[in-house]
């Protein structure tokens, strides 16, 4: 993550402590964070950290195409991926987790369908995650 920082000084971005702690936490999260998450986490550290600011440190990341926007939603809200490269998505109904899905779909790929040419190609996947069946299983038991 650090070598995010390092390229987004080359071009030029303005680095306050409030957008570097919002890459940070961005690096290190695994479960797409909403808009919300981020902010409830990054207030611990600056109290002052307004949304405003953590939506527009957001959009300047997705621009740079450092981090993506996800269109599925997390219990009806905009998620964000600190992986910018295109990957599938898993969200589980019962938890609400989003999980990277890192499978190499073989029926959705780039290419010709229906007469279309498709040239990008992310899948939303959705069902129960593999600690929910978990659960679910031991409570059967
Ligand atoms: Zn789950
Ligand atoms: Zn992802």
């Amino acid at each position: 993550m650090m070598e995010i920082i390092e390229r987004l000084k080359v071009k030029g971005i303005t680095l306050t402590p409030q957008r570097i702690a919002i890459v940070e936490f961005l690096g290190k999260s695994v479960a797409h964070p909403t808009v919300e998450d981020i902010h409830k986490a990054i207030k611990r550290k600056y109290p002052t950290m307004s949304m405003a600011t953590v939506y527009s440190t957001l959009r300047l990341l997705k621009e740079l195409g450092e981090i993506q926007e996800l269109s599925i939603m997390k219990r009806g809200k905009a998620c964000f991926d600190p992986n910018p490269k295109l990957h599938h998505h898993f969200l589980c109904r019962k938890c609400g987790k989003i999980l990277d899905m890192d499978v190499d779909c073989p029926i959705i790929k780039k290419g010709w369908v229906s007469g279309c040419r498709v040239e990008e190609a992310q899948a939303y996947l959705y069902g129960v995650c593999s600690e929910c069946l978990k659960k679910e299983q031991s409570a059967k038991e």
